[in-house]
């Protein structure tokens, strides 16, 4: 309300725009608004209004919708769409009662909208709400001039263009299947309309963080952790950059990134952050266009990423076990399948080792269930450790544990199953659990005409022979008949001790 009642120390008074066709209801509303002091002009159209802020400037807009050739609404996006008024106060007033008339007066961005029956009694107390805590505007011409349908004209387009990115932003899920799909073409949308040489779109999902890079300047060949360096993406996050496109012929490789001041814009649903659009100006400023394009594609992002990320998090949950993170039962099996092609096709070896913990059930006896967990949790997190990037590891049944060796031969396998052994004994414990646990592995090899079952069945049997032959020990299907295990194999002795500066994937250097 006006300065004088509310206490404020502003100077001068509020500036009202009273804007209607009707001089009866315009009188109406003048003379509500001076009861409250506040300097009032009156405008008997829409071009009228817009015509008037070229000379003045208003704290207030009341406004009719329904008036000759301008609407209140189209005055409304004009007034939001021009920085230099987009802050004013602004009411929308309407004789109809449709509610569609009641829609589009609610989203045309006015800050309060009231049916005329209402505004005998609501105009005053919802104007007060409003001016309270401002101060009379300074005095600033608009930015956009000209006639007042040419200003109409390109506020709509500007608005038009905005819903046009946006739909396109969020038209890519119907195109793509996942985030890296998803990255790569977002970048080339985006960099259609935001012309910095440099875009980073990092997302943070349930999967881990990826980056994608398009670069439109000199790049390092390929994913390369200079260019990445260059930008000062943080190191920890290198590893999971996956694309680089270089969509400028002009630039071939080159070393001299020039990243420029980066702008960063968040990609957020309901208070969630989920990623980050990167844009680097280069050399240059980066224009205040670029900037609005970027706040509007990551505006229409916030959607879509949430969902690829639900998408990806239940996928996530179907394939893993909720205790140890690892592959479950099911998509081990479909992995198994999946490697045992995969090698008969390459013609390279494969290896199952199916381990269990020994006693398992005395550990839980005696430490209590959740010891027993963190046990599972913490041979869970060796297995991950110890083995190479392309193997798999799965979390079979309650303390089963099955990894699957690829491109690997059996004399390998072996080496590898029988350091996985000693080292999962020398495991340090874990807190209110035993001092000491084992396992047991039974380890097979593919061979011709064996399918993912039959494989199973195969370690599963070496397996029962190792927990019958003493546990904390590997066994070798196909090896039934032999009655002392190899040196290798022999539970105690200088060869089972640990040799962890041999990696074991030296082990495929015999293999194939
Ligand atoms: P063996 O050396 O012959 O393998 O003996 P074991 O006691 O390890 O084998 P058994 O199959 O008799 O017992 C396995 C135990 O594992 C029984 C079951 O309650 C326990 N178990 C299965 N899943 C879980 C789990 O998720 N958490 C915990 N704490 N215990 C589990
Ligand atoms: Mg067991
Ligand atoms: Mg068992």
């Amino acid at each position: 309300m006006p300065s004088d009642r509310q206490g404020s120390k502003a100077p001068g008074r509020f500036r009202a725009l009273v804007v209607d066709d009707s001089p009866s209801i315009r009188r109406r509303v003048v003379d509500k608004l001076a009861t409250q002091g506040f300097a009032i002009t009156e405008a008997g159209s829409g071009e009228e209004a817009l015509a008037l802020t070229l000379e003045h400037t208003f704290d207030l807009v009341v406004s009719d919708i329904e008036m000759g050739t301008i609407t209140g609404v189209q005055l409304c996006r004009v007034f939001r769409g021009d920085p230099n008024m987009a802050d004013l106060a602004f009411v929308l007033l309407t004789a109809a009662q449709d509610a569609k008339t009641r829609f589009w007066g609610r989203n045309a961005g006015a800050d309060v909208y009231l049916a005329k029956e209402e505004m005998d009694e609501q105009l005053l107390p919802a104007v007060e709400k409003l001016m309270k805590g401002r101060t009379p505007r300074e005095s600033v011409r608009p930015e956009l001039t000209g006639t007042p349908l040419e200003r109409v004209s390109a506020v709509l387009d500007h608005h038009l263009f905005d819903v046009v990115l946006q739909s396109e932003v969020r038209r890519l899920m119907d195109h793509v299947n996942n985030r890296i799909e998803f990255a790569d073409k977002a970048l080339e949308l985006a960099a259609e309309v935001i012309g910095c040489p440099y875009l980073v779109l990092q997302l943070l999902g349930p999967g881990g963080p990826s980056y994608s890079i398009l670069a439109r300047g000199p790049w390092p060949e390929g994913n390369s952790t200079a260019g990445v360096a260059a930008l000062g993406i943080p190191e920890q996050s290198l590893g999971a950059v996956h694309t680089t496109v270089v969509r400028d012929p002009k630039f071939g490789p080159g070393k001299d990134v020039v990243a420029g001041r980066a702008h960063t814009f968040d990609i957020r649903v309901g208070g969630e952050t989920l990623g980050t659009l990167q844009i680097f100006a280069g050399p240059a400023a980066c224009a205040q266009s670029d900037i609005r394009s970027a706040e509007l594609v990551t505006d229409a992002m916030g959607v879509v990423v949430k969902s690829l990320f639900l998408v990806e998090e239940t996928q996530l949950l179907a394939l893993t076990d909720g205790l140890t993170g690892l592959y479950n039962r099911r998509h081990a099996s479909l992995r198994l399948a999946e490697e045992i092609a995969r090698a008969r096709r390459n013609n390279t070896g494969l290896c199952v080792a199916m381990c269990d913990v020994d006693h398992f059930k005395a550990i839980n006896d005696e430490f209590g269930h959740s010891a027993g967990d963190r046990v599972l949790q913490q041979i869970a997190d060796s297995l991950t450790e110890y083995v190479r990037r392309n193997d798999i590891v799965a979390r079979w049944g309650g303390e089963e544990f099955l990894v699957i060796f690829c491109e690997i031969k059996l004399t390998a396998a072996r080496i590898v199953a029988e350091r996985l052994r000693g080292r999962l004994a020398n495991t340090p414990q874990v807190e209110g659990g035993p001092e000491k646990i084992s396992v047991s592995i039974g380890l097979a090899m593919l061979g011709p005409g064996t399918d993912a079952d039959a494989l199973i069945e195969q370690a599963d049997q070496a397996l029962y022979r190792a927990k019958a032959r003493g546990r904390n020990r590997v066994e070798v299907a196909g090896e039934e008949r032999r009655t002392k295990p190899s040196s290798i194999m022999h539970k105690s002795g200088a060869s089972e001790r640990e040799d962890q500066t041999l990696p074991h994937a030296d082990g495929n250097a015999d293999g194939k």
